[in-house]
Protein backbone atom coordinates (compact mmCIF):
# COMPACT_ATOMS: atom_id res chain seq x y z
CA UNK A 1 0.00 0.00 0.00
CA UNK A 2 2.82 2.51 -1.31
CA UNK A 3 0.93 5.45 -2.52
CA UNK A 4 -1.98 4.91 -0.11
CA UNK A 5 -2.43 7.50 3.17
CA UNK A 6 -1.37 6.12 6.37
CA UNK A 7 -3.79 7.65 8.05
CA UNK A 8 -7.44 8.23 8.37
CA UNK A 9 -10.19 10.74 9.91
CA UNK A 10 -13.54 9.32 11.01
CA UNK A 11 -16.59 11.57 12.04
CA UNK A 12 -19.17 11.22 14.28
CA UNK A 13 -21.75 14.26 14.09
CA UNK A 14 -23.50 13.36 17.52
CA UNK A 15 -23.77 15.57 20.54
CA UNK A 16 -25.18 15.85 23.36
CA UNK A 17 -25.35 19.38 24.24
CA UNK A 18 -25.36 22.15 21.41
CA UNK A 19 -22.36 24.79 22.27
CA UNK A 20 -23.11 28.23 21.99
CA UNK A 21 -19.75 28.94 19.71
CA UNK A 22 -19.95 25.66 17.80
CA UNK A 23 -20.66 25.87 13.42
CA UNK A 24 -19.28 22.51 13.65
CA UNK A 25 -21.22 19.51 11.27
CA UNK A 26 -23.07 17.80 14.02
CA UNK A 27 -26.77 17.37 15.20
CA UNK A 28 -28.40 16.39 19.04
CA UNK A 29 -28.39 13.32 19.40
CA UNK A 30 -31.60 12.39 20.40
CA UNK A 31 -34.16 10.64 18.06
CA UNK A 32 -31.07 10.73 15.05
CA UNK A 33 -30.62 7.07 13.47
CA UNK A 34 -27.72 6.05 15.52
CA UNK A 35 -27.55 2.62 14.45
CA UNK A 36 -27.71 3.14 10.68
CA UNK A 37 -25.25 5.77 10.63
CA UNK A 38 -22.29 3.76 12.37
CA UNK A 39 -23.15 0.66 10.15
CA UNK A 40 -23.38 2.87 6.91
CA UNK A 41 -20.06 4.38 8.50
CA UNK A 42 -18.44 0.82 8.29
CA UNK A 43 -19.34 0.01 5.48
CA UNK A 44 -17.82 2.92 3.58
CA UNK A 45 -14.98 2.09 5.70
CA UNK A 46 -14.25 -1.13 4.43
CA UNK A 47 -14.87 -0.82 1.12
CA UNK A 48 -11.51 1.55 0.99
CA UNK A 49 -9.75 -1.44 2.06
CA UNK A 50 -7.46 -0.64 4.44
CA UNK A 51 -4.96 -2.59 5.91
CA UNK A 52 -2.64 -0.57 7.12
CA UNK A 53 -3.15 3.18 8.97
CA UNK A 54 -0.48 4.61 11.48
CA UNK A 55 -3.29 7.64 12.74
CA UNK A 56 -6.80 7.02 13.31
CA UNK A 57 -8.65 9.86 14.47
CA UNK A 58 -12.36 9.70 15.53
CA UNK A 59 -13.79 13.00 15.54
CA UNK A 60 -16.79 14.96 15.61
CA UNK A 61 -19.20 15.88 16.98
CA UNK A 62 -18.71 13.79 20.27
CA UNK A 63 -17.82 10.52 19.25
CA UNK A 64 -19.15 9.56 23.32
CA UNK A 65 -22.25 10.85 22.99
CA UNK A 66 -22.64 6.91 21.37
CA UNK A 67 -23.90 4.56 23.91
CA UNK A 68 -21.11 2.04 25.26
CA UNK A 69 -22.59 -0.85 22.61
CA UNK A 70 -22.10 1.50 19.41
CA UNK A 71 -18.98 2.70 20.58
CA UNK A 72 -17.87 -0.48 20.77
CA UNK A 73 -19.54 -1.69 17.72
CA UNK A 74 -17.65 1.35 15.89
CA UNK A 75 -14.17 0.91 17.30
CA UNK A 76 -14.12 -2.54 16.64
CA UNK A 77 -15.23 -2.39 13.23
CA UNK A 78 -12.96 -0.09 12.30
CA UNK A 79 -9.84 -1.88 13.46
CA UNK A 80 -10.54 -5.71 13.02
CA UNK A 81 -8.39 -5.62 9.66
CA UNK A 82 -6.17 -3.28 10.74
CA UNK A 83 -2.24 -4.46 11.16
CA UNK A 84 -2.44 -3.09 15.10
CA UNK A 85 0.77 -3.13 15.35
CA UNK A 86 1.68 -0.39 12.41
CA UNK A 87 -1.38 1.87 14.50
CA UNK A 88 1.37 3.95 16.23
CA UNK A 89 -1.86 6.64 17.17
CA UNK A 90 -5.58 5.86 17.73
CA UNK A 91 -7.58 9.09 19.36
CA UNK A 92 -11.14 9.48 20.26
CA UNK A 93 -12.22 12.69 20.89
CA UNK A 94 -14.65 12.49 24.24
CA UNK A 95 -16.79 14.81 26.04
CA UNK A 96 -15.77 15.03 29.96
CA UNK A 97 -19.47 14.87 31.00
CA UNK A 98 -20.46 11.32 28.59
CA UNK A 99 -17.23 9.22 29.60
CA UNK A 100 -18.74 6.43 31.81
CA UNK A 101 -16.51 3.55 33.05
CA UNK A 102 -17.58 1.18 30.35
CA UNK A 103 -17.26 3.73 27.80
CA UNK A 104 -13.16 4.11 29.25
CA UNK A 105 -13.41 0.10 29.01
CA UNK A 106 -14.67 -0.05 25.15
CA UNK A 107 -11.56 2.66 24.41
CA UNK A 108 -9.41 0.72 25.82
CA UNK A 109 -10.26 -3.06 24.60
CA UNK A 110 -10.73 -1.47 21.14
CA UNK A 111 -6.82 -0.37 21.50
CA UNK A 112 -7.59 3.70 21.45
CA UNK A 113 -4.28 4.85 22.89
CA UNK A 114 -4.80 8.69 23.12
CA UNK A 115 -8.56 10.42 24.79
CA UNK A 116 -8.65 14.16 23.61
CA UNK A 117 -11.41 15.75 25.78
CA UNK A 118 -13.19 18.76 24.81
CA UNK A 119 -12.67 20.22 28.78
CA UNK A 120 -12.68 24.06 26.99
CA UNK A 121 -12.30 25.90 30.60
CA UNK A 122 -11.99 25.25 34.04
CA UNK A 123 -14.17 28.00 35.06
CA UNK A 124 -17.78 26.51 35.73
CA UNK A 125 -19.73 29.95 35.45
CA UNK A 126 -17.90 30.21 31.99
CA UNK A 127 -18.39 26.54 30.91
CA UNK A 128 -22.29 27.70 31.57
CA UNK A 129 -21.98 30.86 29.72
CA UNK A 130 -20.95 28.44 26.76
CA UNK A 131 -23.61 26.12 26.65
CA UNK A 132 -20.92 22.86 27.98
CA UNK A 133 -23.23 20.63 30.21
CA UNK A 134 -20.01 19.04 32.52
CA UNK A 135 -18.10 20.70 35.22
CA UNK A 136 -14.55 21.16 36.09
CA UNK A 137 -15.32 18.01 38.55
CA UNK A 138 -16.48 16.00 35.47
CA UNK A 139 -13.00 17.00 33.95
CA UNK A 140 -11.09 15.71 36.75
CA UNK A 141 -13.08 12.59 37.80
CA UNK A 142 -12.28 11.82 34.27
CA UNK A 143 -8.68 12.24 33.85
CA UNK A 144 -8.36 10.01 36.96
CA UNK A 145 -10.39 7.28 35.38
CA UNK A 146 -8.47 7.14 32.24
CA UNK A 147 -5.25 7.32 34.11
CA UNK A 148 -6.77 4.51 36.47
CA UNK A 149 -7.70 2.45 33.25
CA UNK A 150 -4.09 3.13 32.14
CA UNK A 151 -4.46 6.41 29.20
CA UNK A 152 -1.44 8.76 29.77
CA UNK A 153 -1.93 9.96 26.37
CA UNK A 154 -4.56 12.62 27.40
CA UNK A 155 -4.65 16.11 25.54
CA UNK A 156 -7.44 18.58 26.44
CA UNK A 157 -8.81 21.92 24.18
CA UNK A 158 -8.94 24.76 26.31
CA UNK A 159 -10.67 28.14 24.68
CA UNK A 160 -9.42 31.56 25.38
CA UNK A 161 -11.17 35.14 25.25
CA UNK A 162 -14.60 34.09 26.39
CA UNK A 163 -17.21 36.08 27.02
CA UNK A 164 -16.29 38.37 29.73
CA UNK A 165 -12.96 36.21 30.46
CA UNK A 166 -10.61 38.46 31.74
CA UNK A 167 -6.54 37.38 31.45
CA UNK A 168 -6.57 36.52 34.96
CA UNK A 169 -9.45 33.84 34.13
CA UNK A 170 -7.29 32.60 31.53
CA UNK A 171 -3.93 31.95 33.62
CA UNK A 172 -5.95 30.13 36.84
CA UNK A 173 -6.87 27.78 33.62
CA UNK A 174 -2.95 27.69 33.06
CA UNK A 175 -2.34 27.03 36.57
CA UNK A 176 -4.89 24.08 36.93
CA UNK A 177 -3.58 22.44 33.71
CA UNK A 178 -0.43 22.93 34.69
CA UNK A 179 -1.63 20.80 38.25
CA UNK A 180 -3.10 18.24 36.00
CA UNK A 181 0.13 17.82 34.62
CA UNK A 182 -0.85 16.70 31.10
CA UNK A 183 1.28 15.80 28.24
CA UNK A 184 -0.88 17.83 25.66
CA UNK A 185 -2.99 20.77 25.25
CA UNK A 186 -4.47 22.44 22.58
CA UNK A 187 -6.08 26.30 22.97
CA UNK A 188 -8.18 28.40 20.59
CA UNK A 189 -8.83 31.88 20.88
CA UNK A 190 -12.98 31.48 20.47
CA UNK A 191 -14.30 32.57 17.24
CA UNK A 192 -17.08 34.10 16.48
CA UNK A 193 -18.54 31.89 13.47
CA UNK A 194 -22.06 32.15 11.33
CA UNK A 195 -25.58 30.39 12.66
CA UNK A 196 -24.02 29.83 16.16
CA UNK A 197 -25.66 31.32 19.11
CA UNK A 198 -23.19 33.50 19.92
CA UNK A 199 -23.04 35.11 16.75
CA UNK A 200 -27.07 35.59 17.14
CA UNK A 201 -25.84 37.35 20.63
CA UNK A 202 -23.27 39.54 19.65
CA UNK A 203 -25.54 40.95 16.66
CA UNK A 204 -28.12 41.61 19.24
CA UNK A 205 -24.82 43.64 20.97
CA UNK A 206 -25.34 41.08 23.70
CA UNK A 207 -22.11 39.57 23.95
CA UNK A 208 -18.53 40.83 25.76
CA UNK A 209 -16.02 39.47 23.84
CA UNK A 210 -12.43 40.55 25.01
CA UNK A 211 -11.06 42.52 22.25
CA UNK A 212 -8.04 41.91 20.01
CA UNK A 213 -5.44 43.48 22.48
CA UNK A 214 -6.69 41.20 24.93
CA UNK A 215 -6.82 38.22 23.18
CA UNK A 216 -2.91 38.56 22.10
CA UNK A 217 -2.27 39.32 25.71
CA UNK A 218 -3.71 36.04 26.74
CA UNK A 219 -2.14 34.09 23.69
CA UNK A 220 1.33 35.71 24.92
CA UNK A 221 0.62 34.54 28.23
CA UNK A 222 -0.47 30.83 27.51
CA UNK A 223 3.12 30.42 25.59
CA UNK A 224 4.91 31.95 28.12
CA UNK A 225 3.55 29.99 30.77
CA UNK A 226 3.60 26.79 29.04
CA UNK A 227 6.82 27.03 27.71
CA UNK A 228 8.41 27.21 30.77
CA UNK A 229 6.51 24.47 32.37
CA UNK A 230 8.70 22.27 29.76
CA UNK A 231 6.05 21.91 26.71
CA UNK A 232 6.81 22.65 23.19
CA UNK A 233 4.90 24.95 21.24
CA UNK A 234 4.96 23.19 17.85
CA UNK A 235 1.86 24.51 16.13
CA UNK A 236 -0.01 27.43 16.23
CA UNK A 237 -3.14 26.45 19.02
CA UNK A 238 -0.73 23.38 20.06
CA UNK A 239 1.61 22.62 22.82
CA UNK A 240 2.99 19.18 23.84
CA UNK A 241 5.71 17.70 26.31
CA UNK A 242 8.70 15.28 24.83
CA UNK A 243 6.96 12.28 22.38
CA UNK A 244 3.54 13.85 23.01
CA UNK A 245 3.29 15.83 19.88
CA UNK A 246 0.07 14.59 17.95
CA UNK A 247 1.12 12.32 15.35
CA UNK A 248 -2.28 12.66 13.08
CA UNK A 249 -2.19 16.61 13.30
CA UNK A 250 1.10 17.04 12.58
CA UNK A 251 0.41 14.67 9.48
CA UNK A 252 -2.24 17.30 8.12
CA UNK A 253 0.41 20.13 8.90
CA UNK A 254 2.57 18.13 6.69
CA UNK A 255 0.44 18.41 4.31
CA UNK A 256 -0.07 14.44 4.16
CA UNK A 257 -3.04 12.97 2.08
CA UNK A 258 -5.87 11.15 4.51
CA UNK A 259 -9.11 9.15 4.21
CA UNK A 260 -11.74 11.23 5.68
CA UNK A 261 -15.08 8.65 6.52
CA UNK A 262 -18.95 9.83 7.74
CA UNK A 263 -21.05 12.80 7.06
CA UNK A 264 -19.48 15.77 6.31
CA UNK A 265 -16.03 15.02 6.87
CA UNK A 266 -12.96 15.79 3.99
CA UNK A 267 -9.91 13.46 2.73
CA UNK A 268 -6.96 14.02 0.21
CA UNK A 269 -6.17 10.89 -1.73
CA UNK A 270 -3.87 10.69 -4.95
CA UNK A 271 -4.04 14.38 -5.06
CA UNK A 272 -7.84 14.95 -4.42
CA UNK A 273 -9.54 16.80 -1.51
CA UNK A 274 -12.98 15.58 -1.25
CA UNK A 275 -16.05 16.13 1.15
CA UNK A 276 -18.89 13.97 2.29
CA UNK A 277 -22.51 14.59 2.42
CA UNK A 278 -22.91 16.44 5.60
CA UNK A 279 -26.39 15.92 6.35
CA UNK A 280 -26.88 12.55 7.93
CA UNK A 281 -29.71 11.65 5.81
CA UNK A 282 -28.13 12.03 2.61
CA UNK A 283 -24.76 10.39 4.07
CA UNK A 284 -27.26 7.71 4.90
CA UNK A 285 -29.13 7.01 1.56
CA UNK A 286 -26.10 8.18 -0.93
CA UNK A 287 -24.09 5.25 -2.79
CA UNK A 288 -21.56 7.88 -3.30
CA UNK A 289 -20.77 9.51 0.02
CA UNK A 290 -18.59 12.36 -1.92
CA UNK A 291 -20.45 15.43 -2.21
CA UNK A 292 -17.59 17.63 -3.93
CA UNK A 293 -13.89 16.27 -5.21
CA UNK A 294 -11.09 18.67 -6.22
CA UNK A 295 -8.14 17.84 -7.66
CA UNK A 296 -5.40 20.27 -7.03
CA UNK A 297 -3.28 22.18 -9.38
CA UNK A 298 0.27 22.27 -8.49
CA UNK A 299 -0.51 26.40 -7.19
CA UNK A 300 -2.72 25.02 -5.10
CA UNK A 301 -0.75 21.93 -3.57
CA UNK A 302 1.93 24.74 -3.35
CA UNK A 303 -0.14 27.07 -1.43
CA UNK A 304 -1.54 24.20 1.25
CA UNK A 305 1.90 23.03 1.97
CA UNK A 306 3.00 26.62 2.77
CA UNK A 307 -0.23 27.34 5.03
CA UNK A 308 -0.35 24.37 6.50
CA UNK A 309 2.97 24.37 7.14
CA UNK A 310 3.54 27.70 8.43
CA UNK A 311 1.57 26.32 11.13
CA UNK A 312 4.60 24.71 12.92
CA UNK A 313 6.99 26.35 15.12
CA UNK A 314 9.55 24.16 13.11
CA UNK A 315 7.62 25.89 9.70
CA UNK A 316 8.66 25.07 6.28
CA UNK A 317 11.74 23.43 4.73
CA UNK A 318 12.60 25.71 1.49
CA UNK A 319 15.12 22.64 0.32
CA UNK A 320 12.52 19.91 0.50
CA UNK A 321 9.32 22.69 -0.64
CA UNK A 322 12.06 23.05 -3.97
CA UNK A 323 12.88 18.89 -4.55
CA UNK A 324 8.82 18.04 -3.99
CA UNK A 325 7.69 20.68 -6.32
CA UNK A 326 10.58 20.93 -9.33
CA UNK A 327 10.43 24.97 -8.37
CA UNK A 328 13.16 26.70 -6.93
CA UNK A 329 11.23 27.71 -3.82
CA UNK A 330 13.37 31.65 -3.88
CA UNK A 331 12.21 32.38 -6.98
CA UNK A 332 8.91 32.15 -6.21
CA UNK A 333 8.89 33.56 -2.56
CA UNK A 334 12.44 35.31 -2.06
CA UNK A 335 10.99 38.32 -2.15
CA UNK A 336 7.49 37.13 -0.06
CA UNK A 337 9.96 35.99 2.55
CA UNK A 338 12.03 39.39 2.64
CA UNK A 339 9.22 41.62 3.23
CA UNK A 340 7.72 39.45 5.75
CA UNK A 341 11.03 39.50 7.96
CA UNK A 342 10.96 42.83 7.69
CA UNK A 343 8.06 42.92 9.21
CA UNK A 344 9.55 40.71 11.85
CA UNK A 345 6.32 38.29 11.17
CA UNK A 346 8.80 35.37 9.49
CA UNK A 347 12.38 34.48 10.19
CA UNK A 348 14.77 32.22 8.12
CA UNK A 349 17.50 30.10 9.36
CA UNK A 350 19.74 27.68 7.12
CA UNK A 351 16.79 25.95 4.96
CA UNK A 352 13.63 26.75 7.21
CA UNK A 353 11.54 29.54 7.34
CA UNK A 354 9.21 30.00 9.88
CA UNK A 355 6.80 32.58 11.92
CA UNK A 356 7.86 34.74 14.64
CA UNK A 357 5.47 35.41 18.01
CA UNK A 358 4.06 38.22 16.30
CA UNK A 359 3.75 35.87 13.23
CA UNK A 360 1.71 33.42 15.06
CA UNK A 361 -0.37 36.36 16.22
CA UNK A 362 -0.99 37.44 12.39
CA UNK A 363 -1.17 34.02 11.14
CA UNK A 364 -3.65 34.84 8.53
CA UNK A 365 -1.79 37.76 7.27
CA UNK A 366 1.08 35.44 7.23
CA UNK A 367 -0.75 33.03 4.85
CA UNK A 368 -2.23 35.73 2.58
CA UNK A 369 1.82 37.34 1.59
CA UNK A 370 2.08 33.51 0.52
CA UNK A 371 -1.07 33.29 -2.23
CA UNK A 372 -0.23 33.10 -5.53
CA UNK A 373 -1.70 35.45 -8.58
S1 LIG B 1 -18.30 22.03 20.60
FE1 LIG B 1 -18.22 19.79 20.46
S2 LIG B 1 -19.73 19.12 21.97
FE2 LIG B 1 -20.18 21.27 21.59
S3 LIG B 1 -21.73 21.25 19.96
FE3 LIG B 1 -19.73 21.44 18.97
S4 LIG B 1 -19.12 19.37 18.43
FE4 LIG B 1 -20.78 19.22 19.98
Amino acid sequence: MKNQPKSAYVHIPFCTQICYYCDFAKVFIKNQPVDAYVATLLGEFELAEISELETLYIGGGTPTALSAAQLDRLLAGLTQNLALEKLQEFTVEANPGDLTDEKIAVLKKNHVNRVSLGVQTFNDKLLKKIGRSHTSQDVFDTITKLRAAGFDNITIDLIYALPSQTLADVKRDIEILLQLDLPHVALYSLILENHTIFMNKMRRGKLDLPDEEADFEMYNAIIDCLEKAGYAHYEISNFGKEGYESKHNLMYWQNAEYYGFGAGASGYVNGVRYKNHGPIHHYLETIDKKVTQEKLSQKEQMEEELFLGLRKKSGVNTQAFTEKFGQDFDKIYGQTVSTLIDKKLLERSHDSIFMTRQGLMLGNDVFEAFLLD
